[in-house]
């Protein structure tokens, strides 16, 4: 294949919210696609729809892809920063006919002014409604003398004529899509939608409707895979108007199903978080999230779940896949990021365990350094018992910083035999004597103690626990006080010792 013949595809956001997961799933096929084929990934911010855009969310959407590893060749280009380009694509439709200047008066539809019924029927056709309107417009049937009157009142009135695209009458319009197949759909079905909105009062520039500056943007950068959810099954009859009409062909268009809740209905924030910030947040992996979605609607044709990021990119294909939407099962996230927690090679993992000790405000500087192998020997030993990165900071907090609480139910439970406090200062004496600290001597420490007091080592065990972690849960008592070291587990356990005594007595 040539450089030519690669495959160019572009994610393009609306900047009306934050990155949902049905975008970011989208963003992932697009960019697997581009990176297996060894093809073009573009960004493109859809903007020019300027009532419904918050310019502020951008941001927040790169970085969403940037943490889902999703990077881009070009870009990000914004739409409304070549407004120019849009009106001449316009022009030469209704130059060759395929397009016709409407000048219907704001009184022709209820309420609102031209361009605000132009949004509420694009708002209503993203709900999946038809339009109210009527399919034709009286414009299009203008001859001169009545597009001349048309135009008078009209800027009598003081309103600039919107272009519509003249869909033809009778006939159908397909096209092909790799995961749909065959899609044809009754010209008389498709109503003439607006190219070019008329300008609203103070607004200069003639802005394009996204299925105009869509095509536009999509014939200028040569794409050639148009990957885009379901929800825009409907749009393409138009968009596939719009190429012929501008003598291009038409890009392979491939649907990707939606992703629903457990309901089956359109996720949505009724189904909890929508967001990929909100994931972040949570403390999820980014390459755990990315599998999970990946697997939204897409297979790689055997039963295989658990797929790094390279096998996916070799495995990736639009051939995978499936025309069935896709259910967002909560569990099976949390599932891949408890798989992805054990089974990330820990230099892997190190990075993101930074990334939380950071937030957390405990990490330090030397476990970069000096103690690089203690620190990844730790997250190793704790690893097992976290769900979610911020387990790290939290459950695991005894383990980096000296700075943790005791969790209460743990103290209520392995805090409360009268003779603790004895058993504990003896204990911490034993431990403070030991001259090598390592597994065997400490657990010999301990053993001795119990045998010698007559108790079972359970009951120093748990306490001994609680007293150097906070936690009643915690890796192998013996391997936790190797990895905290003598200094420390020293300090805790006299530090403990009168809260050991307190409880004891209460
Ligand atoms: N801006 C559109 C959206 O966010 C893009 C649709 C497309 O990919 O053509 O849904």
């Amino acid at each position: 294949m040539t450089t030519a013949s690669k495959p160019r595809v572009r994610f393009a956001p609306s900047p009306t919210g934050y990155l949902h997961v049905g975008g970011a799933r989208t963003a992932i096929f697009n960019w697997l696609f581009a990176r297996h084929e060894g093809g073009t990934f573009i960004l493109r911010i859809e903007d020019t729809d300027v009532e419904r855009n918050k310019p502020e969310l951008v941001d927040g959407i790169l970085e969403s892809l940037r943490w889902l590893g999703v990077d881009w060749d070009e870009g990000p280009v914004f739409q409304s920063q070549r407004l120019e380009v849009y009106p001449a694509a316009a022009d030469a439709l209704l130059a060759n006919g395929s397009a016709y200047l409407c000048y219907c008066a704001p009184e022709k539809y209820a309420g609102g002014d031209h361009a605000e019924v132009e949004e509420v029927e694009e708002a209503e056709e993203a709900e999946g409604k038809k339009p109210l309107k009527k399919q034709r417009c009286g414009c299009r049937h203008l001859d001169e003398a009545g597009r001349k009157a048309a135009e008078a009142q009209a800027a009598e009135q003081g309103f600039q004529p919107a272009i519509r695209f003249r869909v033809p009458e009778t006939g159908t319009t397909a096209f092909d899509d790799a995961v749909f197949g065959k899609r044809e759909v009754q010209n008389a079905e498709i109503e003439d939608f607006v190219l070019l909105r008329s300008p609203k009062a103070g607004q200069t520039a003639r802005l394009p409707t996204y299925h105009l500056a869509c095509v536009v943007d999509d014939i200028e950068m040569r794409i050639t895979h148009v990957i885009r959810g379901a929800d825009h099954l409907s749009n393409t009859p138009k968009q596939a108007l719009i190429y012929r009409g501008l003598g291009a062909a038409p890009p392979v268009f491939a649907h990707v199903p939606l992703i629903l809740g457990p309901d089956k209905t359109r996720m949505s924030k009724r189904h909890g978080a929508t967001s990929v910030g909100s994931y972040i947040e949570e403390g999820f992996l980014p390459e755990a999230f990315r599998n999970f979605l990946t697997l939204l609607g897409w297979s790689a044709g055997d039963d295989a779940q658990f797929l790094r990021t390279a096998e996916l990119l070799e495995r990736f294909s639009l051939a995978g896949v499936s025309r069935t939407n896709a259910i967002f099962d909560r569990p099976k996230l949390e599932w891949f990021n408890t798989q992805y927690l054990q089974k990330l090679p820990v230099e892997d993992l190190a990075p993101h365990v930074e990334a939380e000790l950071k937030r957390a405000k405990i990490w330090r500087e030397v476990w970069a350094g000096a103690e690089r192998d203690w620190f990844l020997r730790t997250i190793d030993l704790t690893r097992p018992r976290t769900r979610l990165l911020p387990d790290f900071s939290t459950w695991a907090r005894g383990f980096f910083s000296d700075d943790f609480f005791y969790d209460g139910a743990a103290m209520e439970k392995f805090w409360k035999d009268a003779k603790l406090p004895a058993l504990m200062e003896k204990l911490t004496a034993g431990y403070a004597a030991l001259t090598e600290w390592n597994h065997d001597a400490c657990d010999k420490v301990l053993r001795d103690l119990a045998a010698a007091e007559g108790i079972k080592a359970g009951l120093l065990i748990n306490a001994t626990r609680v007293a150097i972690v906070g936690q009643a849960v915690a890796p192998p008592l013996f391997d936790t006080m190797v990895a905290i070291g003598k200094e420390r587990i020293v300090a805790r356990l006299r530090r403990a010792l009168p809260a050991i005594a307190a409880k004891t007595s209460s």
